[in-house]
C-alpha cells in the first residue's frame, strides 16, 4: 500500500498525459466499485471523476493518468476496461488527450431556474443567451422535482450582473423563473432571512382582515392597491386606511388571528432556516397586533410593525411610533442585521410590494415574491411561484434535503 505522501499535489501541466474513461450503460451496485478495481491494477491515480444516474442509467467519467510500463500497458488497461465493461453490459469509451479539465473561467455563477412546467424550450432559450454572452455551463443539478422543477447550473465566463439581466429578460418570455447569484463563499454564509408579511409570508393583506370587521373593505383595498403600485406615498396612504378603522372594537385582533393564512411553504421555509441556524425576521406595514402572533407562531427572532392605537378598548384610527415605510423597512434590515451580527451582503430579503424596494436592493440577496410588476422589474430576482419555501432553492438547498430533515426530526409536511 502506498504510504500518502506529505507533498501537496502540484497542478498537472498542459501536456501530460490523461486518459479520460467513460463508462454508460443500465445502473446497478457495484459498478463504480468495479470501474475503479480494474483501473487500480494499472496503479493509475485518479485525477477527477465524475457519475450522474438518470432513470436508472449511469454515466461514469474517470480522468486518470496512463499507467507505468508505455503504449503495451495503455493498451492492455484498454482491453481489460473494455472486456470489464462487455461483462456487465456496459459501454465504454477511452480517449487519451493531455492535462486536466480546463479551468474554469472567470465569472462564476449559480443559476436556479424554477419552471412549472419546465420546458425543453425554455432550457434551450436560457443556454442560448448564456452561450451569446460567453458563457458556459459547467454543471447541471436537480434541486426540486416537486411542487415546481428546479435545476441549478453552475456557469462560469460571464459576470454575473450581466448574466442577471439577460436571463431576467429571457425568463420573463418563457415565463420561468430564474435566479443569478455570485458564486464563493459569501453564497454559503447567508446568515439572515427577512420577510415582508402581507401577501408575502402570508395570503391575506392585514387591513383589509380589520376593514371586513369594520365594514370599510371595498374602500380600504382600493387604497391599498394604489399604494402597492407606488402611485401613493406608503405612510399617507397607511393613515388614510387606519383612520377607518375608528372606534372598531380592539377585540378582533383575536378573530383576524385566525383568519390569517399562511402562504404555502411559509412553514417549510422558516423550519428549515432555523435548522440551518439561520435567524429569521419580519417587516411588515401591517400592525403589531398581527406580527406579534406570526412571532410567537412561527418562532421568529425579529419583528418591526406599526401599532394600531387602543383606547378604552377601541381603535382611535391612528397608528403610534415610527412608521414601517418604504424607508423604514431597509432601516429595519439593517437593524435585525446589526443585531444578528450579519453583514447586509449576507442577508436576504423577501417581499411583493413598492414598499419592500428599498430593503430588497439593501439585501444581499433581494427576492420579489409574486410582487407587483414594478418591484419585478426593479429586483435582483423574481420568483412567481406560489411557494414561498422555494426561496431555498435560490440558497441552493434541494427539495430532498429539505424532505430528509422533516423525516429526521418528526416535523409533519404542510
Ligand atoms: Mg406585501
Amino acid at each position: 500500500m502506498n504510504t500518502p505522501s506529505a507533498q501537496p499535489t502540484q497542478p498537472r501541466s498542459d501536456d501530460e498525459r490523461t486518459l479520460l474513461v467513460k463508462v454508460f450503460g443500465k445502473d446497478r451496485p457495484g459498478i463504480t466499485t468495479g470501474l475503479f478495481a480494474t483501473l487500480g491494477d494499472f496503479g493509475v491515480e485518479v485525477i477527477d471523476f465524475e457519475q450522474v444516474v438518470t432513470r436508472g442509467r449511469i454515466t461514469l467519467c474517470a480522468l486518470v493518468t496512463p499507467p507505468a510500463g508505455g503504449p503495451g500497458a495503455e493498451g492492455a488497461l484498454r482491453a481489460t476496461v473494455h472486456q470489464w465493461t462487455e461483462d456487465h453490459k456496459l459501454q465504454a469509451e477511452i480517449i487519451s488527450g493531455t492535462g486536466d479539465n480546463r479551468p474554469r473561467a472567470e465569472g462564476r455563477s449559480h443559476v436556479t431556474v424554477l419552471g412549472n412546467p419546465l420546458t425543453a424550450t425554455s432550457v434551450s432559450a436560457l443556454s442560448a443567451r448564456i452561450t451569446e454572452l460567453g458563457g458556459n455551463i459547467d454543471r447541471v443539478f436537480r434541486l426540486a422535482k416537486y411542487p415546481v422543477t428546479a435545476v441549478e447550473l453552475a456557469v462560469s465566463g460571464v459576470a454575473p450582473e450581466r448574466l442577471r439581466g439577460a436571463l431576467a429578460m429571457e425568463a420573463a418570455a418563457q415565463r420561468v423563473d430564474v435566479a443569478v447569484v455570485a458564486a464563493g463563499l459569501e453564497r454559503r454564509a447567508k446568515r439572515l432571512v427577512v420577510m415582508d408579511v402581507d401577501s408575502t409570508l402570508i395570503q391575506d393583506e392585514v387591513i383589509e382582515l380589520f376593514a371586513a370587521h369594520a365594514g370599510c373593505e371595498a374602500e380600504v383595498a382600493e387604497v391599498t392597491a394604489a399604494a402597492m403600485r407606488g402611485e401613493l406615498d406608503f405612510a399617507e396612504s397607511l393613515r388614510a386606511r387606519v383612520a377607518l378603522l375608528a372606534g372598531l372594537d380592539a377585540g378582533v385582533v383575536e378573530k383576524v388571528h385566525t383568519e390569517v393564512r399562511l402562504t404555502p411553504g411559509a412553514r417549510t421555509l422558516i423550519r428549515t432556516l432555523q435548522r440551518l441556524g439561520y435567524q429569521v425576521g419580519i417587516v411588515s406595514g401591517g400592525f403589531t397586533q398581527v406580527t406579534d402572533h406570526l412571532v410567537e407562531l412561527l418562532g421568529l427572532d425579529y419583528a418591526a410593525a406599526n401599532t394600531l392605537e387602543v383606547v378604552d378598548g377601541r381603535f382611535t384610527g391612528k397608528v403610534t411610533g415610527e412608521i414601517v415605510d418604504r424607508a423604514g423597512k431597509a432601516r429595519w434590515l439593517t437593524r435585525f442585521a446589526e443585531q444578528a451580527k450579519v453583514p447586509l451582503a449576507q442577508t436576504v430579503a423577501i417581499g411583493d410590494g413598492a414598499n419592500d424596494l428599498d430593503m430588497l436592493n439593501a439585501a444581499g440577496i433581494g427576492v420579489a415574491f409574486n410582487a407587483k410588476p414594478v418591484v419585478r422589474e426593479a429586483a435582483d430576482t423574481a420568483l412567481n411561484v406560489p411557494f414561498l419555501d422555494t426561496v431555498l432553492y435560490l440558497l441552493g438547498i434541494t427539495r430532498e434535503e429539505v424532505e430528509t430533515a422533516d423525516e429526521l426530526h418528526g416535523t409533519p409536511a404542510e
